[in-house]
């Protein structure tokens, strides 16, 4: 099979709830998203999905997907999207880094590959554990009773797995993890994700203040070396992950006792070939992780539902349905959260057909090989 044309769509996903904060003051309203549709000579089609969240999370910005797929379109053409590692050694030999500009390309390629298997590509990447895969609700950064209150209702709605966006400052920051841990019930789990917003004295006076409570704390600092600091100063357990980034990273991690979950992002290591090579030895070494991506739409909760379902149950901390954060559906055959919960389609592929009108015009056409 042969990659004969490379389509990038983009959308824009605005937020059900107007906003989304995080640390040190940081917010999107509407997303920028880019599907990625690749052809084949075989008739096959596959769909592909990223979005960054905003320019100033990680390095990678919405604009910069579709320049870094004009870069490397060229050369995909007449590829064989079957052959996952021959195709991301391609990637990674003519555009050096820049792994979210390859994810939704090596996204789009799983689906092929599924399509072609007649196979969900959850099995293609393990096989399903279990019966559907625990999701968290973010909690954008608001003051503390109105995060507090966030909690109970997202509770409504099935979740038991928040993650609040804390990050600013530290006073009002262990204000809001104290109001939101005394709404939990048992069997909740409470993350407080400073997204590198403190500095080591903060982070470490916050640890010290909710000492008491029964929190996760995720990447207090900017710089791995801080994050491994406070990790030494606290009991919390601890999540990495801006500082995770790539195999290495998350070896040297494992190594130095710095976290006990990993947040991998699909598009931070540059697609699920990748992503699936960090969670299987994620496994491996026992480290739980929480499964998912910078952001997206109905193809990124997709693929994160087949990466995060062929995941042993044990090791799945938790998974996001960003779908159900934006106001758009963009594919039928997405997977829908249900109390709390959401399952991988069992379909050929990613299972998911997007929608023209949602995609409309296409922002990038390669046809022509490099
Ligand atoms: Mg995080």
């Amino acid at each position: 099979m042969k990659i004969t044309k490379l389509l990038a769509y983009q959308v824009d996903l605005p937020l059900h709830e107007g906003r989304y904060n995080w640390s040190g003051g940081k917010s999107v309203a509407v997303f920028d998203s880019t599907v990625v549709r690749i052809e084949t000579d075989e008739g096959v089609v596959g769909h592909g999905e990223v979005c960054p969240l905003g320019p100033v999370y990680l390095p990678s910005y919405a604009a910069g997907v579709r320049a870094g797929l004009a870069e490397l379109g060229p050369h995909l053409i007449g590829a064989d999207p079957l052959s996952l590692g021959a195709l991301n050694r391609l990637m990674d030999s003519r555009l050096k880094g820049h792994p979210y500009v390859k994810s939704a390309v090596d996204m789009a390629c799983w689906d092929i590959l599924g399509q072609r298997a007649g196979e969900p590509v959850s099995t293609l990447l393990g096989g399903r554990h279990g019966e559907d895969v625990i999701l968290y609700r973010a909690i954008s950064c608001e003051a503390p009773e109105a995060m507090a209150a966030r909690v109970a209702d997202y509770r409504a709605e099935g979740y038991s797995r928040f993650q609040l966006k804390v990050g600013n400052d530290p006073d009002t920051d262990i204000e809001r993890i104290r109001a939101a841990a005394a709404k939990l019930k048992p069997g909740d789990r409470l993350v407080a994700d400073a997204n590198t917003g403190w500095l080591p004295h903060e982070a470490m006076r916050v640890v010290r203040a909710v000492r008491d409570l029964d929190v996760y704390i995720e990447q207090p600092c900017a710089t791995y070396e801080e994050c491994l600091s406070i990790r030494r100063h606290c009991d919390h357990p601890f999540v990495l992950d801006e500082s995770i980034d790539d195999i290495g990273t998350l070896l040297r991690a494992h190594a130095d006792g710095a976290m006990d979950v990993a947040n991998l992002k699909i598009s931070k290591f540059g697609g699920l070939t990748k992503t699936r090579l960090a969670r299987d030895l994620c496994v491996e070494m026992g480290v739980a992780m929480t499964l998912e991506d910078t952001w997206g739409g109905d193809i990124v909760t997709a693929a994160i539902a087949h990466l995060a379902h062929s995941t042993p149950e044990a090791f799945r901390f938790t998974a996001t349905d960003f779908n159900s954060y934006v106001t758009r559906d963009i594919a039928d055959g997405a997977p829908r959260r249900k109390n709390g919960r959401m399952a991988a389609s069992t379909a050929p592929g990613l299972g998911v057909a997007p929608r023209a009108e949602a995609l409309g015009e296409p922002a990038l056409v390669i046809d022509r090989a490099a």
